[in-house]
């Protein structure tokens, strides 16, 4: 029987995960090593009941009472923490889910690497953050790494059975978000609800708010240069409000691929639960006529900073990448928390990256996992004190 586990099974990824599970059979189709979650220890413990898992782990430390009581009986281990995160992800299984939000899924992805099964990735935080040491680890263990992000799977799918170096370009797509349309006076006083907003994707908070301002479009440019190793001129975003066409492959003879499939994540880890075969998966099929058309336009770098700061990543490497996103998940706290404006947030985190380039530098490359870690603990730090400096709302 093949065996999982889910890091981040709460959330919208992890609940995508948890479904495709229970169609394919559960607990009688799959042996379920960890699930971990956060605050909704509740769902944690039902879906640890259901699928026989080993352990569930919640983040927080003062969750494991209330955790414990609701797996009383069930012969499900509780634990609770970062490390107890980690540690389940030493644990071996076959295929693990990445679905941890934020920077905080890149330890236990890289400690499921080391034993040589498959990594459906999920947070692309890893990648930015640490892209060549991810790459590195699954090498070395002989791991797979499979996409989940919807674009960079359906760049890997267009991409499988064709030569790499026969690609002229990459397009991934971007829906434009709920903001696609608005002036920048009004992109300035967008509130987080509006923000959360997502026309197309249901999504945790996080990633449809970084979908609003870009950031999330940033971060899967950056993603796509890591992953695939594409040089940065290569890669192009290209708006598409439809959400129809995930991700396009231009090669030299002028041929272009293209992955189409409806706004449902379901698909992307479907690919990665069943790959290399390809299994049933539940989604929505497409009806183009009925769509009736599909529509593009060119991002707008006016508007959405995200991108040109993507850009600058993309060519320094280095630890530029941690401190972006560190810098990022700092200003979207501060603006979730009403301490900050939208637009305030891509100010941010440009300043953020002007402070840390002047004071360390940021293209050397980083030698390990620790050095990642300072500097992400650094541009938090840094990026806190841009943001408190703005008194903005
Ligand atoms: P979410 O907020 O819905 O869920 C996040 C999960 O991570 C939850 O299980 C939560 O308990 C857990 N978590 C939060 N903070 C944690 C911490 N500090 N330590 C350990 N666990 C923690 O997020 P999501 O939308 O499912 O996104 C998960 C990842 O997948 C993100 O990296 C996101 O960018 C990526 N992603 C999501 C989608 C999508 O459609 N939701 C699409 C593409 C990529
Ligand atoms: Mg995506």
């Amino acid at each position: 029987m093949r065996s999982i586990s889910i890091f981040g099974a709460t959330g919208s990824i992890g609940q995508s995960t948890f479904d495709l599970i229970r169609r394919a059979g559960g607990a009688e189709a799959y042996r379920t090593v960890a699930l971990t979650g956060a605050r909704n220890v509740a769902l944690l413990a039902e879906m640890a009941r259901e699928l026989r898992a080993e352990v569930a782990v919640t983040a927080h430390e003062e969750e494991l009472p209330a955790l414990r009581a609701a797996l009383a009986g069930s012969g499900v281990e509780a634990a609770a923490g970062a490390e107890a995160i980690a540690e389940a992800a030493d644990r071996p299984a076959d295929w693990v889910m990445s679905g941890i939000v934020g920077a905080a899924g890149l330890v236990p992805g890289l400690r499921a690497l080391r034993h040589g099964g498959i990594l459906a990735l999920a947070n692309k935080e890893s990648l930015v953050t640490a892209g060549p040491l991810l790459l590195a680890t699954a090498k070395a263990h002989g791991a797979t790494i499979l996409p989940v992000d919807s674009e960079h799977s359906a760049v890997f799918q267009a991409l499988t059975g064709e030569d790499a170096g026969a690609v002229e370009r990459v397009i991934i797509t971007a829906s434009g978000g709920p903001f696609r349309t608005w002036p920048l006076e009004k992109l300035a006083r967008a509130t987080v609800a509006e923000a959360k907003a997502h026309p197309n994707w249901s999504m945790g908070s996080r990633i449809s708010i970084d979908s609003a301002s870009m950031f999330n479009k940033a971060l899967e440019l950056i993603e796509t240069r890591e992953f695939f190793g594409f040089a940065p001129e290569m890669i192009e975003v290209l708006v598409h409000p439809q959400s129809i066409v995930h991700a396009l492959v231009g090669f030299r003879d002028g041929g272009v691929m293209a992955h189409l499939g409806p706004a449902d994540m379901r698909h992307a880890i479907g690919f990665a639960l069943h790959w290399p075969e390809r299994g049933h998966v539940p989604v929505e099929r497409l009806d183009l006529a009925r769509l009736g058309s599909l529509s593009f336009e060119a991002p707008d770098a006016e508007r959405f900073p995200a991108l040109r700061l993507a850009r600058e990543v993309m060519e320094i490497r280095g630890l530029s990448g941690a401190a972006f996103n560190a810098a990022k998940e700092v200003a979207l706290d501060y603006f979730m928390s009403g301490r900050l404006g939208f637009l305030g947030m891509a100010s941010v985190v440009e300043e953020t990256l002007a402070v840390l380039s002047a004071e360390t530098g940021l293209r050397n490359a980083p030698t390990g996992l620790e050095e990642v870690l300072a500097m992400d603990r650094h541009a938090r730090v840094r990026a806190a004190e841009c943001a408190a400096a703005r008194r903005e709302v």
